[in-house]
Formats: C-alpha cells, sequence, structure tokens
C-alpha cells in the first residue's frame, strides 16, 4: 500500500480549496493500491487557510523544535503540523504503507524541495514536516514529479 497525498487524488484539501489530481494516483486509489490523506486536515486545519511556510528550516527542524511552520501574517501553526504529519505516519503503519508519494513543495508533503520561508516563491532543499517524519520511521518518501524520473514509470494528465 502507498500513502499519497490527498490533494494529488483529487481532493481538494489544499490551502486554497483546489486539488492537484493526477490521473495515476487516482488510479491507484481507485485500485486500493493508495491511500490517500492530507496531514494539514488531519492536523485540524481548515480548507481554505492561510498559506504557510517553514521559517528557519526543514521539516526535521520542526520536528526537533529548532525551526517554525508560520503562515505570512507570522501565526505559528507548528503544532498542527507535527499533529498532522503524526496521524499521517498512523494511517501509514496502519495499512502497512511501504512508500509514500506526496506533493513536492508543500511544507507538509514536500520532499526534495520546500518554499524558503519568505513567501516569495522561491526554494530551498528540504522536506516537509510529514515527510521528514515518515523518513524518520522507515518509510521511503517521493514526490509525485519523481515518477518523470521513471521511478513509477506513469503518465501524468
Ligand atoms: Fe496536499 Fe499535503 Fe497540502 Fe494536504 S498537506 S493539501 S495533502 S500537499
Amino acid at each position: 500500500m502507498i500513502l499519497v497525498s490527498a490533494c494529488l487524488a483529487g481532493c481538494h484539501c489544499r490551502y486554497d480549496g483546489s486539488s492537484r489530481g493526477l490521473s495515476w494516483i487516482e488510479e491507484w486509489v481507485a485500485q486500493g493500491r493508495a491511500i490517500p490523506v492530507c496531514p494539514e486536515q488531519l492536523g485540524g486545519l481548515p480548507t481554505p487557510r492561510p498559506p504557510a511556510q517553514i521559517v528557519g528550516g526543514e521539516g526535521g527542524d520542526v520536528l526537533d523544535g529548532r525551526a517554525k511552520v508560520l503562515t505570512q501574517e507570522g501565526k505559528d501553526v507548528s503544532e498542527s503540523f507535527v499533529r498532522g504529519a503524526e496521524e499521517a505516519l498512523h494511517f501509514a503503519r496502519m495499512v502497512g504503507a511501504s512508500a509514500a508519494v506526496l506533493k513536492q513543495r508543500s511544507p507538509s508533503c514536500g520532499c526534495g524541495a520546500i518554499y524558503d520561508g519568505t513567501f516569495t516563491g522561491n526554494m530551498r532543499p528540504g522536506r516537509g514536516v510529514t515527510a521528514a517524519l515518515l523518513e524518520r520511521h522507515g518509510i521511503p518518501v517521493y514526490s509525485e514529479e519523481d515518477e518523470s524520473g521513471g521511478v513509477f514509470g506513469t503518465e501524468d494528465s
């Protein structure tokens, strides 16, 4: 079983109420091969919600208390992001997930690139909070963009 970001499975759970559905991920879910989760909703945040970015580090630093997740207005939402990551890990364990495919650039789901905390559109290397927690617990995390490199051998639509 693969854990996938719910927005990649067509759920309208992004901060602005949109989705980023990909046909191959939706097919995995329909076939019972993947389970969709949205860590930010699981952490208790509403939809829509103010956009947030990791400030002062990456997901692992948030887990260790060395960085924070802040909204553009400066509200600290780190606790919700950590709670959502823990809930996503709970689901991953419950279904025996062997890997996760998560949405690149998200402060929760990013795995390789995240926004740099300046809200200017700039990126930095790193993972989101959920991606970091899953990897800490031995669950390999890929982004939906890794498929272009042949990891999954499927096509976007
Ligand atoms: Fe998608 Fe993850 Fe953001 Fe939820 S937290 S909207 S699943 S990228």
